[in-house]
């Protein structure tokens, strides 16, 4: 799979993760929130997110 270099993703548990490396193979993704006001990274979600 060819990996985006711009976009560095440890969840391997994807099916958009490049596999070998911490990258995702998609050309974009959506990035969003599950909380009413978020204040650290952990409030954050790949919504692009697809179990694998
Ligand atoms: S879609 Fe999101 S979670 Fe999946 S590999 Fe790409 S960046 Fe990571």
């Amino acid at each position: 799979m060819n990996k985006n270099e711009s976009i560095k993703c440890t969840v391997q548990q994807c099916k958009h993760h490049s596999g070998s490396v911490d990258y995702c193979t998609l050309n974009a993704i959506q990035v969003g929130t599950h909380e009413a006001n978020p204040t650290v990274p952990e409030c954050t979600d790949c919504k692009s997110f697809v179990l694998k």
